[in-house]
């Protein structure tokens, strides 16, 4: 990272300096603001910080918890995400402190006894050459605990405001601050209102913004359900150490992850499909011993004994997609510009399977975040806030397939070579689909078509034939290919020009001539 821009200052350079004004933030909300934030999950903190950065945008981010998440959730953060982090100057702390996902381990029913588990594969997680980062785990909450403490430290000492719950909002044809929003305060339940220049909803699955914005989520009416389990435990299962598919012959799978710290581990089992009329039951069928006994039957001949449970829940989601991200309907496109907007699991939900959640939803606030930074500082004209549900929508779209597949593969039984008559996924297959699918899952394949004035066509592509990533619209070439000068500027956001779709960095690019794996 770089700093010292303004000459030598003796302390942490990490603390930037204060702006005028923010030493006095008053303890209540003001009548009006450039950006209210609703939520502080994953996509909330980003998009928070990233506003933080700069002194001349106000920002408030409302929270209906009374403080920050403590435990669980998502965990796996792909190195699109670390390259992020990165850029908020925080990469190399996040790294020291996660679990790296070098490998991946396949267990299958063994051929000669399938009651018996073996493993059938062992790959390497990320191809070499795509990120300067590993894929990595860190608990979602220490993920956001991390964007709080940059707000601290920001030159506006943004802190979320907790307790307020968002309720509705109105959007007026006029006016500097057009929206008005209503938040309840959740122990007094008074109510008051805020207006500002523009709302994100970043409020999760259940979105109270994405409702008053008449957009509709779409997809599969039945939930999956999984129990998710952080666990100390003692066992002879010897691949403990590193991410496991886990399929049995008849009693389930498990998706196995060795947690931050080096001792903990994180079980995802199978609970399959649950009706949503009946929601809530799989919480009550599924207690934490029986998602345990399944645990212990799915991985015989090894044996799993739980000495502690750290967080345990039966996470239920379904596979949806809100129609779009803004509060422009299709046929008011040409004559409005947006001033509401949705991000992360208010946008799209789907299963755990692929690590995607938490990430996806960083990313469309990253998204989002530089757009108006540059709407708000007069570096862009507002017609650039359109792009964000365009290439978000699409990016959206594509993970909601990507996840149906993934899911339909790895619930299907394994095939048994003696009786292929049964059907089931050929451990080879499942294998082959990882691989392919690596650059998807390490957030580095997202490309923008040109659906929008941000993004070419593809025309000069054969000048970057050089690079294989280096694809018109796509993320820009790994750091690691590149030396550190190029790097920098390579870096650098241009938010007018052709691939502006590239995040704007809150600070320049760290050490770029840093391997991989260093
Ligand atoms: C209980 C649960 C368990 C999960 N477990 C896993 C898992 O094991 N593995 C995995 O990969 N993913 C898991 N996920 C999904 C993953 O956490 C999400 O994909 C990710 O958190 C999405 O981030 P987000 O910021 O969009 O939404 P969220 O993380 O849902 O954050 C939304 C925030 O908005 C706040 N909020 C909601 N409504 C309002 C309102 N009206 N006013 C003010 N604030 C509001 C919420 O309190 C919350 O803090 C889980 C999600 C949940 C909810």
């Amino acid at each position: 990272m770089q700093f010292y821009l303004d000459g030598y200052k003796p302390g942490d350079p990490d603390i930037l300096p204060e702006a005028r004004g923010a030493a006095n933030r008053s303890a209540g909300l003001p009548d009006a603001v450039d950006v209210l934030v609703v939520g502080s999950g994953p996509a909330g903190t980003v998009l928070a910080a990233q506003l933080s950065t700069f002194p001349n945008i106000s920002t408030r981010l409302v929270e209906r918890r009374g403080g920050p998440l403590e435990l669980g959730q998502a965990d796996g953060v792909a190195c699109r995400t670390v390259e992020m982090f990165e850029a908020f100057g925080m990469g190399a702390k996040l790294i020291r402190e996660a679990n790296w996902v070098n490998e991946t381990v396949f267990w299958r029913p063994s051929q000669e006894d399938r009651s018996r588990i073996a493993r059938t594969g062992r790959i390497q997680d990320v191809e070499d050459g795509l990120s300067e980062f590993p894929h990595v785990i860190v608990n979602q909450a220490r993920m956001q605990e991390y964007l709080l403490e940059y707000m601290r430290k920001s030159p506006t000492r943004l802190e979320p405001d907790y307790g307020l719950e968002f309720v509705r909002l109105k959007v007026d044809a006029e006016g500097e601050y057009p929206v008005v929003a209503t938040l309840r305060d959740v122990e007094s339940g008074a109510e008051r209102s805020i207006r500002a220049r523009y709302v994100v909803g970043c409020d999760g699955a259940r979105s109270a913004v994405r409702q008053s914005i008449g957009a509709e989520p779409h997809g599969d009416y039945a939930n999956h359900a999984w129990g998710v389990m952080d666990m100390l435990a003692v066992t002879d299962f010897p691949d403990i150490r590193l991410k496991a598919a886990i399929q049995s012959a008849d009693e389930g799978n498990i998706l196995l992850i060795p947690r931050e710290g080096g001792y903990l581990v994180r079980l995802y089992v199978d609970l399959g499909d649950v009706d949503l009329s009946d929601r809530g039951a799989a919480r009550q069928k599924y207690t934490a011993e029986k998602i345990i006994e399944t645990a212990q039957r799915v991985l015989r001949p090894y044996t799993l004994d739980v000495r502690d449970i750290v967080w345990f829940s039966v996470y239920e989601v379904g596979q949806r997609l809100t129609d779009r991200f803004d509060d422009v309907p299709p046929e008011q496109a040409a004559s409005r510009l947006p001033r509401v907007f949705i991000a992360g699991d208010a946008c799209h939900t789907h299963s755990a399977k692929a690590g995607q959640g938490m990430n996806v939803s960083m990313q469309d606030a990253f998204n989002l975040g530089w757009k108006l930074v540059c709407v708000l500082d007069g570096r862009a004209r507002p017609e650039l806030l359109r792009t964000y549900s365009v290439e978000r929508h699409a990016v959206a779209q594509v993970l909601i397939d990507f996840d149906k597949e993934w899911s339909k593969i790895m619930a299907s039984p394994p095939l048994d070579p003696k009786r292929p008559e049964l059907g089931g996924v050929d451990p080879a297959e499942l294998q082959a689909y990882f691989v392919r699918s690596g650059r998807y899952t390490a957030g580095v394949a997202t490309h923008y078509p040109p659906a929008t004035f941000l993004t070419a066509e593809s025309t000069h592509q054969d000048l970057a034939r050089a690079s294989r990533s280096a694809r018109v619209s796509t993320r820009r070439p790994s750091c690691a290919s590149l030396t550190p000068s190029r790097c920098t500027s390579a870096m650098r956001p241009v938010p007018t020009a052709p691939g502006a779709s590239t995040p704007l960095p809150m600070r320049a690019p760290s050490d770029c001539a840093r391997s991989r794996t260093s």
